[in-house]
């Protein structure tokens, strides 16, 4: 069984692939047009909130906030110590120092408490992940930033769709950046992304920076990014949106089933807090003999990945922030023993049997 499989070939969302193909080549029009329009205001309507900028790819929402935001060198932004590296890449893009604290060890996402812990003269944002799809505490790092006047971008790469509390990504922090990379749970046909937000002032910022750093054609003024959103990749995401809803409740359906069935099975399998909605972008469980299991599951053609092998403190590129082996224990314990099992919406019931009868037998 593969892990990804896009499902690009079912015929109805072929069709209509098709459809927003054609609708493109005729109007002529390929950057920053009609369909790029209407998706940002769609997706801003899905998410609950005032305003959406298409950008280029999710790396770059999150830059561009921040630029927006006025984050740049002698900033403290304070990140997970668990998450992909694009988070911590966006933080040193824009020059700002990278602080990062441990995760919640039952959501791997920001501690709140250890958030509080880390806020200092220099502090300026927070950044918590929505990682495999489960919101962080979003309540308390919102308080957490009134009280103490920080900016919080949300990095929903993996949470289109979750909420807190019954509010979605996207309406919650100051800004939410999203990609739209084609295995994200609402993925583009190439690489896409936007900046979700309630704040104008803000949002014009991010859509001058994507342009060049020009409001109006041929004047710049600031150094910007060409991060523009292109027609097809919208049109394409128009197409998807629709289905959003629908593929997170497979989604959500299929990660009751696991879990239901693994409850007795050697594996920690993942929760979903009191207040949140998570939207499974990856169904993750854990095992002290993880590769083993994968290996164990390989033979069986049950196909897994790691999400994420090496901590952002133990990689080369951050090898200049000083931190080593012992800095982070919860995220350096993730990184051994996290796997991340089949899950896509088109996945049926049977399949979902096969991985749980194969990890079951695992001893
Ligand atoms: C995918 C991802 C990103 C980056 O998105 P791109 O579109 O690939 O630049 C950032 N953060 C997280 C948590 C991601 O999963």
């Amino acid at each position: 069984m593969k892990f990804l499989d896009l499902g690009l070939d079912e015929p109805l969302l072929r069709g209509e692939l098709d459809a927003a193909y054609a609708r493109v080549m005729d109007s002529g029009w390929v950057i920053l047009g009609p369909e790029v329009e209407a998706f940002e205001s769609e997706f801003a309507a899905y998410c609950g909130a005032q305003h959406c900028a298409g950008v280029g790819n999710g790396l770059d929402a999150m830059v561009l906030a921040l630029r927006a935001a006025g984050v740049g060198a002698g900033d403290e932004v304070i990140v997970p110590s668990h998450t992909f590296a694009a988070t911590w890449v966006a933080v040193a893009s824009v020059g700002a120092t990278i602080r990062p604290v441990e995760v919640d060890p039952s959501t791997y996402t920001l501690d709140p408490a250890a958030v509080a812990a880390a806020i200092g003269p220099r502090t300026r944002v927070i950044l918590p992940v929505s990682l495999y799809g489960h919101p962080a505490d979003m309540g308390r790092i919102m308080a957490l930033a009134d009280r103490h006047g920080l900016f919080v971008l949300e990095d929903a790469a993996q949470g289109h769709g979750s909420e807190f509390q019954a509010r979605r990504a996207g309406s919650i922090a100051h800004a939410t950046a999203f990609s739209f990379y084609p295995t994200k749970n609402l993925g583009a046909i190439g690489d896409a992304g936007a900046v979700v937000c309630n704040d104008a002032a803000l949002d014009a910022k991010v859509r001058m920076l994507r342009n060049y750093g020009a409001r109006t054609k041929y004047e710049h003024e600031v150094v910007g990014y060409n991060s523009r959103l292109d027609e097809l990749q919208a049109a394409f995401l128009r197409v998807q949106l629709k289905r959003l809803d629908s593929s997170t409740e497979a989604r959500r359906a299929l990660a009751r089933t696991y879990s239901a069935s693994l409850a007795g099975a050697p594996v920690v399998t993942p929760s979903e807090a009191s207040w949140a909605r998570h939207v499974y972008h990856l169904y993750v469980v854990r095992s002290p003999r993880r590769d083993d299991l994968r290996s164990h599951l390989q033979s069986r053609q049950v196909e897994t990945l790691i999400h994420y092998p090496t901590p952002c403190h133990l990689q080369p590129a951050f090898a200049t922030l000083g931190y080593g082996p012992g800095s982070f224990p919860i995220a350096e314990q993730l990184a051994q023993d996290v796997l991340s099992l089949p899950l896509r919406p088109a996945l049926g019931a049977d399949a979902i049997d096969h991985v749980v009868e194969a990890v079951s037998r695992f001893v």
